[in-house]
């Protein structure tokens, strides 16, 4: 099939029927554009967090991680400019009663005629548009009085700024260097949608990285390049992935370049992620505010500087559905439909499915004891139920680029198949060599077989 035919319906339905993703608070009717992630999804995830940490720390040696608190002191918010300005445009209906960003009009559908925007019928009856603060306000303590109001993180890089003291001290590093966090961040968006894309709670992936000022445009087109590699060297396909950099109008008050990497979903070319020149905002904001120095002094040379800092900020869920929609494909086997995940290995939730052929003449335990083997080294799932066709079905569908099938010959000389899950080729062996091969198959450069279509 033609690799763009991929909808978001499929793989809202595959996410739902192989356990990737569900609707969340199902048995109560759900809850708008909230999601659960269920066993594949958890290990899909992982893996593309694993991805990140390793391209962020165990790759380099000048960025460190953090887990900070979601919830913070409120006066941060007041210093990042979020207080004040992280607002949407909101519209409101007064005939349909919905409520549309008023820069998304022209993707929102009217409340009571779904194939006109709000505002083309003679009915509908829009507001002027007026700010609408994105951050999820809640209380501290068991009184709820005045003060005590505190925010749910909308993004994840405050928690970094307002470490950088600890970070000088503890750390021993000097700009260039940078921190690195993945945790939840909350923003009521006004219109969230298109599954995971966009929803209110999310997996932010971020690192600031400070540098001294004078070095600030060249890091920026280092992280430009970096993190466009990141994603083609896990798979996403180069022609389905683009660096745009914002317009003048566009960027946000503390940002003096910012460019996205836009991903081609379903949907449309849409972010991915952000990669921003920060300038000193935020560390001049929060010394301000706090009352700390926060620059860095060069014991040696006594020179001392605020750092400017870049950023790049990715959303692990966001990361995710564009490697399931990269990934998602459908083919033919002698006659019959499958659908297959052509996920990067590294990626993928399950690495090798083992697989009797029939439960008898011990099979089933000799697969046992080479699953128990496998599962020591990588993620590995059993199966021995219904046909090795169907299980074979079942496996690509979740994207498992391997599949052991045990046999009566496996038992006369321990030697095994390994299926391929993309070329479907099938090799014969040893059982004592397999966990070696997968393990080094698991290190080899991959590219989608999708380009080769
Ligand atoms: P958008 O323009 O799509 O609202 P943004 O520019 O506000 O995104 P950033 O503040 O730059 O987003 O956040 C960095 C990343 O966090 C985004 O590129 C995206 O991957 C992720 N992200 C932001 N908002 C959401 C959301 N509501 N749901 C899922 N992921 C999100």
């Amino acid at each position: 099939m033609s690799p763009d035919s991929v909808t978001m319906d499929k793989i809202v339905s595959l996410c739902k029927r192989r356990g990737f993703v569900f609707p969340s608070s199902e048995i109560y009717g759900g809850l708008g554009s909230s999601y659960d992630y269920g066993h594949y999804g958890v290990l899909l995830k992982n893996n593309v967090k694993a991805q990140w940490w390793r391209s962020m720390l165990q790759e380099r040696d000048d960025v460190v991680a953090l887990d900070s608190a979601i919830i913070q002191h409120p006066r941060t918010w007041e210093a990042s400019g979020h207080l004040a300005g992280f607002t949407d445009p909101l519209i409101d209906c007064r005939t349909c009663k919905l409520r549309f960003r008023a820069d998304h009009i022209d993707q929102s559908a009217c409340g009571r005629k779904p194939s006109k925007h709000p505002g083309e019928t003679p009915d509908c009856d829009l507001t002027e548009a007026r700010d609408f603060n994105l951050m999820f306000e809640t209380s501290v303590g068991p009184v709820r009085e005045q003060g005590s109001t505190v925010y749910l993180r909308p993004e994840t890089a405050q928690g970094i700024f307002l470490n950088f003291k600890n970070y000088l001290q503890f750390s021993r590093k000097k700009p260039p260097f940078g921190i690195a966090q993945i945790g939840k961040s909350f923003r009521n968006e006004i219109t969230p949608g298109n599954f995971i894309f966009r929803t209110r709670e999310f997996e932010q992936m971020e690192m600031e990285f400070f540098v001294p000022p004078p070095e600030a445009a060249r890091w920026h087109e280092h992280w430009l390049t970096e993190r466009m590699n990141w994603y083609t060297r896990l798979g996403i396909r180069p022609d389905h992935l683009r660096l745009r950099a914002h317009d003048a109008d566009e960027l946000s008050h503390y940002s003096s370049a910012t460019s996205d990497v836009e991903y081609l979903y379903p949907i449309g070319w849409s972010e991915l992620e952000g990669i921003a020149n920060r300038g000193n905002f935020d560390l001049t904001q929060h010394a301000e505010y706090s009352g700390q120095k926060l620059e860095y002094v060069d014991t040696a040379s006594g020179e001392r500087y605020v750092p400017h800092v870049i950023e790049p900020a990715a959303g692990a869920d966001r990361a995710m559905l564009a490697f399931l929609v990269d990934a998602y494909d459908e083919d033919e086997i002698e006659g019959e439909s499958r659908t297959v995940l052509r996920l990067h290995p590294v990626l993928a939730p399950v690495k090798v499915a083992v697989l009797p052929l029939v439960r008898k003449d011990g099979q089933p335990e000799l697969a046992t004891e080479i699953y128990r083997d496998l599962r020591d080294r990588v993620q590995a799932e059993y199966d021995e139920g219904g046909a090795i066709g169907r299980r074979y079905r079942r496996q690509d569908e979740i994207g498992t680029p391997w599949a052991v099938t045990i046999d009566h010959q496996s038992l006369e000389d321990r030697t095994v198949t390994l299926r391929d899950r993309d070329s479907l080729d099938q090799v014969r062996i040893a059982i004592d060599e397999l966990g070696e091969e997968i393990e080094r198959r698991l290190r080899e450069a991959w590219h989608s077989p999708k380009l080769e279509d």
